[in-house]
């Protein structure tokens, strides 16, 4: 398999979607696989006489935490699967231990299991 070429892919895409948490949520200092929603500012909230704008702020720190879970999972998702490329473990279904097949990789290189598996994929930690 080769693996130079979904390297070069996974990286394209972590740098995505780095860029993407980073305009949404701030990466947790003591832990790198930990990203959290931008925080409000109480200041503004507190200064704002318009509640409009204080819930409109609410709203959209709810809507940056969910895109930030999701963003989380396949930012976190790419990382493992660039670490197993660097120990050789890479295109391997974490559920059956079979290979992964190649067209579903070039779909997403950071997939963890084989096609049957799929299924399996979210509820492995
Ligand atoms: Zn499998």
């Amino acid at each position: 398999m080769d693996t130079e070429h979904f390297k070069q892919k996974l990286e394209q895409e972590l740098a995505t979607v780095e860029g993407e948490l980073k305009s949404v949520g701030v990466q947790n200092p003591r832990n790198p696989s930990d990203w959290q929603a931008t925080e409000l500012n109480m200041d503004v909230m507190n200064a704002t006489a318009d509640s409009n704008e204080a819930a409109d702020k609410q709203e959209e720190y709810v809507e940056n935490r969910a895109i930030v879970d999701q963003l989380e999972i396949r930012y976190n998702n790419i990382k493992r699967a660039l670490k197993k490329i660097e120990d050789g473990t890479f295109g391997v279904c974490e559920v059956s231990g079979h290979p992964i097949e190649e067209d579903r990789l070039e779909v997403n290189p950071a997939a963890r299991t084989c096609k049957a598996h799929m299924n399996e994929e979210s509820g492995l930690s």
